[in-house]
């Protein structure tokens, strides 16, 4: 954490805020491969394991120790993207979106998959669209943002049996999308580069 002497109140909320920004980690090839605090960041960056840095502007300045000859504090710039060195040890291109129900509010932009409603987070519920009660599994597919008066009124039949289309069709995020959905605080550049990288006809593009 950055150590201002004496700061000014508005200068100490704006450093506040930016601390809850999460740091993207790349492999040094650019694909995502989490989330991490700006200290795991720091971390990487202090043992030299970071290859390059993206985004507009650092998301803070961690100050270390001072230099015995020069007398100068060393300081580390913390960017919101980081590539690390080395291969990944998994390629996530290859694993699903892990569901969530976070992440499928965001993809269906927390609209009612049956009255299209646009809807607070805690007022949305996730239905199976075919119901659990016969193996429908929560999926990414199979799971649709439902206000709690739609899902109710479906209760354990399929659309068609409960003669309520879907006004939207349900798909499994793209890996760059994931990263997007699953991110709690994304700056707007981070956003930006994420979002150049989503498949056209994403419904977050
Ligand atoms: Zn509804």
């Amino acid at each position: 954490m950055s150590k201002h002497s004496n700061p000014a109140p508005r200068e100490r909320i704006r450093s506040t805020q930016r601390q809850h920004y999460s740091v993207l980690q790349l492999d040094i090839t650019g694909v995502p491969q989490s989330w991490i605090s700006q200290q795991d960041a720091a971390g990487h960056m202090a043992t030299d394991s970071v290859a390059w840095v993206d985004g507009a502007e650092p998301l803070a300045v961690m100050r270390g120790g001072f230099n015995a000859i020069t007398g100068r504090q060393s300081t580390l710039e913390i960017y919101p993207i980081v590539a690390l060195r080395g291969a990944a040890a998994v390629n996530l291109f290859e694993v699903p979106p892990v569901f969530s129900s976070a992440k499928c509010f965001r993809r269906d932009l927390f609209r009612c998959g049956f009255c299209s409603e646009q809807f607070a987070e805690s007022e949305l519920t996730i239905d199976h669209i075919v119901p659990a009660s016969r193996g429908g599994k929560l999926s990414f597919m199979n799971g649709i943002s439902a206000c709690s008066f739609c899902n109710s009124r479906k209760r354990d039949r399929t659309p068609e049996e409960a003669s309520m289309p879907l006004v939207f069709l349900p798909y499994v995020p793209s890996r760059f999308e994931d990263f997007i959905l699953a991110g709690r605080n994304i700056r707007g550049d981070v956003h930006e580069w994420l979002a150049s990288r989503l498949p056209k006809g994403s419904r977050l593009s």
